[in-house]
């Protein structure tokens, strides 16, 4: 049987980020005002280290200003509040980043609803949640958005799509599908309670995996032809896989995402994405 088409998310992803560059160009030229980019970092997490490093010299190559803000690992929740409020409060500021997970001593959910909605580049307050719900002008989340930027870049039919997202998490599976019914796809939201998963997915067009289990969408999953992608990352000592069994599966499917190299490299475009559309924003709201 003829393998699968490979969706090449690094290819895509520098093609946004240069896109990027020169809309942030423009922006600047436009607007004299250059976007800025406020990850937060509460202690020495070394994977959230890894994480915010590569964010902020990607912001830095798209032509954003680099407005790192770390804090010690025993920051009191008063003190990340402190500073998220100057971060709202302050007009270099076009997006702010809170890096996940912070210390267990701080309350995350509390700490995420101090970033308004228009610097939200996370996408993951209740306001841009609700804005995504009600499909209003807001910041989407990274990783969804990345999914979405990758299937249009293949020109896979979206509007009247079967598709299946295999996870209902806050992060991924619950605003992908909402991006997607939002484009008119007709969306069936798998989770650890569903009944035949194996068969549910074989009704779909397009399999969305963010389930966080290794390997688990096998050839079974898939009908003939679907297109499949693979939000799962796990660290193994042969390195990075995802949630998709991809040489199983490689065989059955029109298209597919590897791991690494499909969904990871658009989040951090997507990202620089949310900072612009940040910026850009701020100044229709500040006039
Ligand atoms: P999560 O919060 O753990 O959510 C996992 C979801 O999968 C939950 O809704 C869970 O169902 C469901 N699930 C778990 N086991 C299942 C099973 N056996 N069958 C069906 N559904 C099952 O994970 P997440 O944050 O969404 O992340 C998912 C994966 O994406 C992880 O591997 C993560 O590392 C990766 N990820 C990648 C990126 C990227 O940039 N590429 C970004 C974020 C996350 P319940 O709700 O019923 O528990």
């Amino acid at each position: 049987m003829a393998e699968a088409g490979i969706i090449d998310g690094k290819a895509v992803a520098a093609r946004v980020r240069e896109q990027l560059k020169g809309d942030v160009a423009q922006f600047v030229a436009r607007t004299g005002v250059q976007p800025g980019l406020a990850t937060v970092l509460v202690g020495g997490d070394p994977a959230s280290e890894v994480y915010v490093a590569s964010k902020r010299k990607s912001s830095v190559a798209a032509g954003m200003a680099d407005l790192h803000q770390h804090l010690p690992e025993d920051a009191t929740q008063q003190e990340v509040e402190g500073l998220l409020r100057e971060l709202a409060a302050s007009p270099a500021v076009s997006g702010i980043l809170l890096q996940l997970p912070v210390p267990a001593h701080l309350d995350a959910a509390s700490l995420i609803e101090l970033i308004p909605f228009e610097k939200d580049v996370d996408g993951l307050t209740t306001m841009s949640v609700g804005l995504l719900a009600q499909g209003k002008k807001g910041l989407r989340p990274c990783t969804p958005s990345g999914v979405i930027e990758l299937l249009d870049a293949y020109d896979v039919p979206i509007e009247g799509a079967n598709v299946v997202v295999i996870g209902r998490s806050e992060l991924v599976g619950r605003p992908v599908a909402q991006l997607l019914v939002n484009r008119n796809a007709t969306v069936t939201i798998a989770h650890s309670r569903t009944k035949d998963l194996a068969g549910i997915c074989r009704s779909a067009d397009v399999i969305v995996a963010a389930v966080g289990v290794k390997g688990l969408v096998n050839a079974d999953f898939v009908k003939p032809g679907a297109v499949v992608i693979d939000v799962g990352i796990h660290r193994g000592p042969d390195g990075l896989s995802g949630d998709v069994d991809f040489a199983a599966v490689s065989p059955v499917a029109s298209l597919i995402t590897p791991v690494p190299g499909g969904v990871g490299p658009m989040t951090i475009a997507m990202l620089l994405a949310n900072t612009l559309r940040a910026a850009e924003l701020q100044h229709t709201l500040t006039g």
